[in-house]
This record gives C-alpha cells, sequence and structure tokens, in this order.
C-alpha cells in the first residue's frame, strides 16, 4: 500500500500532473505497475552458532543500504518546496528514524540470535508481529506507523533477496513501470514488446538507465520526485517521453491531445523509415559514416533496419549481466558471432567489458569490492588488466568472432599508453594460443582502439594517436569527468552539458590529434545521437558517428541539410566562445537556418 503523499505534482481535474526528465522520446498510456510493491516471499532457515555472527553482519549492511537509499530520496525531496515535498520529507525522516532506532532492528536482531534464523525471515517475522498488534489499535495514526514500520521492513527484505534482479514477464501487456530506481540490468530485462514504458524518482539523462530506454524505443521519463509515494498499481498512467511528463489518471481531453500528438510521431518515424537507404551525404557532398551502438543482441534487429553502416560501439556489459556467474569463452563467442554474422560483412567494433560505476554487475561482486568513487576505482579496462583472466577470455572470444567478420577491439577508459601496450601483449598472446590450438580467428589481428573518455586520455590524445588503430571519443563519460558531475544522478542533471568550452575543446583536442596521426575517429557518447550537436561535430572535423539505431534517422535527415564548410566556420565561431548559454544560443541559430 502506498502513502497519498504527492511532490512536485500538480492536481489538475482529478489527473496529477508530476515533471521528471525525458530521457527517452514517445508517449505511452497504460496500466501503472509500482515495481516492489508486490508481497515478498522469503526463504526461512536455521543457521548453526557459528554463521549467526556473519548472518547479523548481513543484515547490518542491509540495513545501511536502505539508509543510503532513503537519504537519497529525502535529499531530492528537500530539493523541491511547498507542503507536498515537506509530508514526503517527514515521512522520509521516520524511515530514516526507524533505520537508525533500536527498537525495530534490536527486535529482528534478537530474534535472529535468540531462534538462530536468517536474517529475511526474521524481518518479516518482526514486521508481521508489529503490524498486527498496531492494526488491533483504535488509533489511525498508531495504524498509519504500522504500515510505515512494513515498508521499512520490507525495503530491508528486498535488499536482502536483492529483488531487482526480478523480471518483468508477469506483467499485464503494455503495463508501464514505476519505480524507485531503475538499473541497467533491470532495463535490460524489459521486452518492449510487454512493457509500455516507465518511469522512477531516481535517475539522470546519461546514464545506462536511460540510453537503453532509448535503444529499446521504450518512452521513459526519469527524475520524478515524488512519483512513486504518489501512485498506485492499477492507476492508469501517461508517460510523454519527450516533454518529461508523467500523468496520472489523465483526463479525457488529456488523452485526445496526446492521441494527435502520438499520430504526428507516428508519421514522422514512416517518413523517416524511408531514409534507410539514403547515403548520409551533407548539402556539398561530404559523406559521413553512421553506426549503431548497441547494448543488447536484440538491438541488431534496429540497427539493420536503420541502415547503419556497421557496429561503432557494442557494449558487452549485457553478458554479465542478471547473473551471479561469469560467461566462458564459448557463451561469448556464440553470443558475438551471432551479431558479427548479423552485420553481413559490416564492421563490429567491439568494446571490452565496462563495468563499474554505475554499471555495476552481480556476477563481479567479488571482483571489484566496495570502492567509495566507484567511478574512479576499478572500472573498465583497470579491472581487466588486473583480472587478466578475464581479458583473455574476452579477447579470445572477440578473436574467434572475427573469423567470421570484421571486428575492432575498443578498450573503455584508457588513460595513458601502458593500458594500451600491457593489452597489446594479452592479445600476442591470447592469439597465438589460439593458433597453437587451431581454432580460426581473425587474420590479419583486428585494429585496436581506445576510447577517448577521460580527460587526461584526452589531453594526451598526441601520445594515445601513436600506439592505437582507432579513437572512439565517448562524450557521455568525458562530460561527467570533465565537469565532476555523475551522469546518473538526477541533482545534478542540469548541471551536465556537453557545450561546457572544457569538453568541446577535448574533443576537437583529441579529434584533431587523431587527424594529426592519421587515425579513423568517431564519436559514439550521446551527443552522436542527437541531431542538435550534428553540425557543430562535424564542423569539428568528425566523419563518424555511432549512436543508438533508434536515434540514426534523425541525425540522417539533419546530415541533409548541412553544409559542411557553413558548419566548419560555425564551429570555429563556437570554440572562440567562453559561455555554454551563448554555445547552446549560436547552436540553435545555425541549427534554425541550415
Ligand atoms: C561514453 O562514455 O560516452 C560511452 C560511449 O561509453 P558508455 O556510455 O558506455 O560509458
Ligand atoms: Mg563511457
Amino acid at each position: 500500500m502506498k502513502t497519498e503523499t504527492t511532490v512536485s505534482a500538480r492536481e489538475e481535474a482529478g489527473e496529477q500532473v508530476f515533471e521528471g526528465l525525458g530521457v527517452s522520446s514517445g508517449i505511452i498510456v497504460g496500466p501503472a505497475h509500482l515495481r516492489d510493491s508486490g508481497e515478498i516471499q522469503v526463504l526461512e532457515y536455521r543457521l548453526p552458532q557459528a554463521k549467526l555472527d556473519d548472518e547479523v553482519v548481513r543484515f547490518q549492511d542491509a540495513v545501511e543500504k536502505a539508509r543510503r537509499q532513503v537519504g537519497k530520496l529525502k535529499s531530492k525531496a528537500e530539493s523541491y518546496h511547498g507542503a507536498a515535498a515537506e509530508e514526503l520529507g517527514y515521512l522520509l525522516d521516520a524511515h530514516l528514524q526507524m533505520l537508525k532506532s533500536n527498537s525495530l532492528l534490536g527486535a529482528v536482531e534478537r530474534r535472529m540470535r535468540g531462534e538462530m534464523l536468517n536474517a529475511e525471515a526474521a524481518v518479516m517475522a518482526e514486521i508481521g508481529e508489529i503490524s498486527k498488534n498496531f492494526a488491533e489499535m483504535d488509533d489511525s495514526y498508531l495504524r498509519a506507523r504500522a504500515q510505515e514500520v512494513r515498508e521499512v521492513g520490507l525495503r530491508i527484505v528486498r535488499n536482502l533477496t536483492k529483488t531487482e534482479y526480478g523480471g518483468f514477464e508477469h506483467l499485464a501487456p503494455g503495463s508501464i513501470v514505476i519505480a524507485e530506481e531503475i538499473t541497467p540490468a533491470d532495463t535490460a530485462l524489459m521486452d518492449p514488446k510487454r512493457i509500455g514504458g516507465f518511469a522512477t524518482d531516481l535517475g539522470g539523462a546519461e546514464g545506462h538507465t536511460a540510453i537503453m530506454a532509448r535503444s529499446l524505443g521504450l518512452p521513459a521519463v526519469l527524475g520524478v520526485t515524488g512519483l512513486f509515494a504518489g501512485i498506485k498499481t492499477g492507476d492508469r498512467v501517461l508517460v510523454d517521453g519527450s516533454n518529461g511528463r508523467v500523468i496520472v489518471n489523465p483526463t479525457d481531453k488529456r488523452l485526445s491531445d496526446y492521441k494527435l500528438r502520438r499520430k504526428a510521431i507516428e508519421q514522422e518515424s514512416r517518413s523517416l523509415a524511408l531514409l534507410r537507404d539514403v547515403d548520409a551525404t551533407t548539402r556539398d557532398g561530404r559523406n559521413v559514416s553512421l553506426q549503431a551502438n548497441l547494448e543488447l543482441p536484440r538491438d541488431l534487429v534496429q540497427a539493420v533496419a536503420s541502415g547503419a553502416q556497421g557496429v561503432g560501439l557494442l557494449r558487452t556489459e549485457f553478458m554479465f549481466m542478471n547473473r551471479e556467474d561469469l560467461p566462458d569463452e564459448e557463451e561469448q563467442y556464440e553470443s558475438l558471432r551471432t551479431i558479427v554474422e548479423g552485420m553481413d560483412g559490416q564492421t563490429v567494433t567491439i568494446r571490452t567489458l565496462d563495468v563499474g560505476g554505475e554499471k555495476l554487475t552481480s556476477s563481479l561482486g567479488g571482483h571489484m569490492g566496495s570502492a567509495l568513487n566507484p567511478a574512479l576505482g576499478l572500472r573498465a579496462i583497470r579491472l581487466s588488466l588486473k583480472e587478466i583472466s578475464l581479458l583473455e577470455t574476452q579477447l579470445s572470444a572477440i578473436l574467434r568472432a572475427g573469423a567470421h567478420g570484421p571486428v575492432r577491439i575498443l578498450l573503455p577508459m584508457i588513460s595513458n599508453v601502458g593500458e594500451v601496450k600491457e593489452v597489446k601483449k594479452v592479445l600476442t598472446s591470447v592469439a597465438r594460443k589460439l593458433t597453437a590450438r587451431g581454432v580460426d580467428i581473425a587474420d590479419p589481428l583486428p585494429p585496436l582502439g581506445a576510447m577517448i573518455e577521460i580527460p587526461g586520455a584526452a589531453l594526451a590524445a598526441d601520445a594515445l594517436a601513436q600506439v592505437v588503430d582507432f579513437f572512439a571519443i565517448g562524450t557521455n563519460d568525458l562530460t561527467m569527468y570533465t565537469l565532476a558531475i555523475d551522469r546518473s544522478e538526477e541533482q545534478v542533471a542540469h548541471l551536465y552539458n556537453p557545450l561546457h568550452p572544457a569538453v568541446l575543446r577535448l574533443i576537437q583536442f583529441s579529434v584533431e590529434a587523431a587527424l594529426r596521426a592519421r587515425i579513423p575517429v568517431s564519436v559514439c557518447g550521446e551527443m552522436a545521437g542527437d541531431p542538435k550537436y550534428t553540425a557543430l561535430l562535424l564542423g569539428l572535423g568528425v566523419r563518424d558517428l555511432s549512436m543508438s539505431a533508434t536515434g540514426l534517422p534523425r541525425v540522417k535527415k539533419r546530415i541533409l541539410k548541412i553544409d559542411l564548410r557553413a558548419a566548419s566556420h560555425h564551429a570555429m565561431a563556437v570554440m572562440d566562445q567562453h559561455d555554454s548559454g551563448r554555445i547552446a544560443a549560436l547552436l540553435d541559430d545555425f541549427n534554425e537556418g541550415y
């Protein structure tokens, strides 16, 4: 059951309008399904005395995680004003209080030790008892407290049982998933044929949850304060991913307005589909190569349908998500081979594993530890070089897939020349071992490239260009690390801006370094898939763009209108500016004129 609290919502004729970050465009109406709202089944078992201390630590970790979750929701509510925000703040304060006080937590621990019971069963038993006692009271205030105890207890149980791995197969078709937070791994479980879209209280526009929503074509709004507390499973809900709006119980008038807008969107996608076989050529005759980013194997269909000229970024993290074990060489090879064959002779750029930061997976939990700043910790190539067998397995699978079609190998989070040299050694040795085993591999060895997504790598691009065969500029992380703004954090989302002059200078410098060294350079961050930035990137010398296939036709349409010489002059004018607001205005002017 949910409380009645809402924040950032306007009541309009019986409907409620919530505002958030529209991260994946499209409009959808359907029944709301509140994630985590159902009953949780937990196992009950007895533990030997020797294991009890560890079990108590597991319980305390789950409580600590719950404190962090509630603290995050609370600080977000605090950034809003008004009575509803205040009310939600009080509620979350009460939850935090319970997570700190001894009455619930102490009772659970006593029950665990007294009955030698596992943690989740002890929490369920305790909240059952407290709820029963409160429910029998006449006082409505105390009855409401019982509900709060229950909510806090269930949060701890979810943390203990890692319920976030649950799929969405049981939902009614067209359901809209509403949650406090949805991870990239959760998004990977969403089937667009079943799920209509989703909306959450937390999450930023450039995090992987948002990127995956775009690539699946699922309308999504993130960072909607108070949404989860202000909606019930079964409520009719409209998600407007283009304008960042979630409307609960929309009026008939609202629905008919949106129906018209939806029709217009459908018409636009039909006309964009006609561009599939049209070359991406500027008005003055320069060709631009448009490639697809793949998050999941199922994105392949859309990549082919969009007319992508290859895969500019295959994020291999999907193979490690939603599982407790690691995929072996054979499994990785089969997955990669399917994609390489599916691209039918077009090059597939396969990036080695980039977990860490917001992209955590349970299968690698044990390897990664719990860093205070995971985005600055053992992420991506750093993990691969520490756990060499992980890298060897992946490179073997890539080399074997490369026997079925052209591939390139891309290394994430490169910060120095030494890392590339180390990978080269591993690559040579893996290739030698495979050949000795008589296994078919890519011949010659595939080109090896570096992601330019750390400011230090961009500034050292001249040196890096001497040791790699190509660059792929990752503007998502480049923006995050240059401006020190977490890309998946809704509270600072308004500060995240790839048009900051510092970010643009790093892009410009990397492109020029690649051109000087005569190696190919592409942009594969989210900037590449937004037509607003196309003229600027082309003006800076980029001729290769890789993006979610769903965004590709719109970028192609933009390219057909651009005069490259004008775009280059314009880019120079942009690079003279010091203020991102002024840069955005200049860009708008240019985009309107051409
Ligand atoms: C980037 O950082 O821009 C990028 C393309 O990589 P990812 O989004 O997977 O971190
Ligand atoms: Mg990145």
